[in-house]
């Protein structure tokens, strides 16, 4: 067996890695994720390793940087195959960050063809002909056009991905390889040779991730969502390069106070708040309005949880709907309220946990990065999933669990969800 991880992933944010790092889990691979590249060695027993960089939102050419640079760490820890994490969503904007870093790694790695594949149809994401469908929607009807900090409004990913790619983008058709592997491997060779460096794969079933996941194993970089890194593990073994381990989620019995940050605005947040708040649960708002004026908002929302966590979790939420995030938006513009809400989650996840909460679910990407770098967590290890892409985790060394949930994700019940499998309701 190898010594050294197989698989390195670069994720472009946290609840992202947490995401596929379950995937990995939950197919065998014993897998760690990092925060941010790490200064030291790579560590010890870990078939995969997962980056989490907080880049989805950062100029580009950071993002691209600080993705070289975990590409870098990895390589020195001899890991074989390269994973660029993107959102099931493709959250990115024009100006990038998906095509620019995929070009950079896959220069950096002498590659010169790579399968883009954010389709994980487990979670509803779908791609018909380059089209991506969240359920039954196709992208830009679904609540992603509403986006903070990313909406989408374009559905069809090659459109969008060449708008950020210097290199041509193309089509891995599902009508012309019908998730066949021959046909798929005939199809990539033919889209190469015409010059297309990145190829957005189709993909409507599990099925059809793995026979991507098949034809796509000797390819140096992939970029995708978590649904392709479904395919790897029992490949990887196959090749005798890992011993898939059944055990490999296992955390500590969790202990201490519980609480819910939402940073997140998506529709299932939304959801998931409203259900909290309908099932007469501990919620609080946030007033991004009020933080900006200089209010002691912060200082409240922590007074008025420290009240009410003995009697169980709280919920702290800066949600609110399209209407009301755009006024809000408009006052203050998109990236300073953005960046007041998460500086000031990333205050209260430090205020709770200083008094004595140890399990934090968090709703929200960019939050969850806000809170982890705040909370000076470095590994994370992966535990059992709560819904498919969430899985509790435990601060390596602490104890501290964290549920880090990608805004989209989720049943409206998933706060509830989360604390009844850590068994922190009353
Ligand atoms: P998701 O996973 O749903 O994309 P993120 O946490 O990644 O959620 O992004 C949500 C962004 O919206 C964050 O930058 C957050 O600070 C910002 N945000 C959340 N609530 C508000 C609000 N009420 N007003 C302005 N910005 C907000």
């Amino acid at each position: 067996m190898n010594a050294a991880p197989v698989l390195g992933v670069i994720a472009d944010d946290f609840t992202g890695a947490t995401d596929v790092a379950s995937m990995l889990v939950r197919e065998g691979l014993r897998t760690v994720q990092v925060i941010g590249v790490p200064q030291g060695a790579a560590p010890e027993g870990a078939d995969a390793v997962v980056v989490a960089l907080k880049s989805r939102t950062t100029p580009a050419a950071d993002a691209v940087a600080e993705s070289l640079a975990a590409w870098r760490w990895l390589q020195s820890a001899g890991v074989r195959r390269f994973y660029f994490k993107v959102c099931s969503t493709f959250d990115s904007t024009p100006a990038g960050n998906i095509g620019p870093v995929a070009e950079a790694l896959l220069a950096a790695l002498g590659g010169d063809f790579t399968v883009v594949c954010p389709a994980f149809p487990e979670n509803g994401r779908s791609v018909y002909r380059g089209h991506l469908f969240v359920g039954d929607q196709l992208l830009s009807d679904s609540g992603m056009r509403d986006h903070p900090l990313t909406p989408m409004t374009d559905s069809n990913l090659v459109r969008v991905l060449q708008a950020q790619c210097r290199q041509r983008v193309g089509l891995l058709r599902h009508d012309e390889a019908q998730g066949a592997a021959d046909a798929l491997r005939q199809r990539m060779a033919a889209l190469c040779s015409a010059g297309v460096v990145l190829a957005v794969a189709d993909a409507i079933t599990n099925a059809d991730l793995h026979a991507l996941a098949e034809v796509a194993l000797d390819l140096p970089l992939l970029v995708a969502g978590s649904g392709l890194a479904l395919g790897l593990p029992s490949r990887y073994a196959q090749r005798g390069w890992v011993q898939l381990d059944a055990d490999a989620a296992r955390l500590d019995a969790q202990s201490g106070h519980a609480a819910i940050l939402a940073g997140s605005c998506s529709q299932a947040t939304q959801g998931q708040v409203a259900a909290w708040r309908g099932a007469g649960r501990p919620a609080r708002a946030l007033d991004a309005l009020a933080l900006a004026a200089g209010a002691p908002v912060v200082a409240e929302a922590l007074a008025w949880a420290r009240a009410g966590l003995a009697g169980g979790p709280v919920l702290v939420h800066a949600t609110v709907a399209p209407a009301e995030l755009k006024a809000v938006q408009a006052a203050l513009g998109v990236a300073r309220a953005g960046a007041l809400v998460e500086e000031a989650m990333a205050a209260i996840a430090q205020g709770l946990v200083e008094m004595g909460v140890q399990r934090l679910v968090v709703a929200g990407g960019e939050t969850s990065g806000a809170v982890v770098q705040a909370l000076g967590v470095q590994q994370l290890r992966i535990g059992a999933a709560i819904c498919p892409g969430v899985p509790w985790t435990q601060a390596e060394g602490r104890a501290l669990w964290l549920a880090l949930k990608s805004g989209n994700f989720g049943a409206p019940d998933f706060f509830a969800q989360a604390f009844a499998a850590g068994s922190a309701l009353p």
